[in-house]
């Protein structure tokens, strides 16, 4: 498993969603048992010097790659989702994306002030929405000492909009 090749279980899906888009699929990744336990550990690994109270998912797929690595730290996990989604006071930022506008809502308790926080998503594209992300937890009291990503497009230059250090685990030109 040491030099296990990750690209191997990505599957890029051309045209997806929309004509024109390669699409990097993990779903081929999650499915294969021993694929997905070496990425969660070698996440896990990257992630564990920065010493996080917490880890944060972005709405859906960050999810799926904060909530395994939260586990095996023991730390605890908080999702940035759509607005909308989450019950009780939440805090929400809209970021503008390249046509238009999104938006990312926390509950406003999710984070204690101080606490040290890292964000995962399954891919860095532009950096619109891990960037958002960041600033959304500095809004509820984060300290977010780190980002990490399965995935980076490396060509859209997206880790530039990043102001904390950032891992990621598998690089595309
Ligand atoms: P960005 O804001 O960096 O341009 O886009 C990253 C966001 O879009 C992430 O939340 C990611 O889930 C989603 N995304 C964009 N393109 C892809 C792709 O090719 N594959 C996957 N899995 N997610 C993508």
């Amino acid at each position: 498993t040491q030099e296990l090749d990750l690209k191997r279980y990505i599957r890029h899906v051309p045209d997806f969603p929309k004509p024109g888009i390669l699409f990097y699929d993990i779903s081929t990744l999650l499915r294969n048992a021993d694929a997905w336990q070496v990425a969660t550990g070698r996440l896990a690994r990257a992630i564990a010097p920065w010493q996080p109270d917490l880890l944060a998912g972005i709405e859906s797929r960050g999810f799926l790659t904060a909530a395994p690595i939260a586990t095996r730290l023991g730390c605890g996990f908080t999702m940035l989702r759509k607005p909308g989604k989450l019950p009780g006071e939440t805090v929400t930022l809209t970021y503008d994306l390249e046509y238009g506008s999104d938006s990312l809502a926390i509950q406003a308790d999710a984070v204690k002030p101080g606490q040290r926080v890292v964000v995962l998503d399954d891919l860095l594209a532009t950096g619109g929405t891990l960037a958002a992300s960041v600033q959304l937890l500095r809004k509820v009291g984060a300290e977010v000492v780190g980002a990490s990503v399965l995935i980076e497009l490396e060509n859209l230059g997206g880790r530039r909009k990043i102001d904390v250090p950032l891992h990621t685990l598998i690089s595309y030109e």
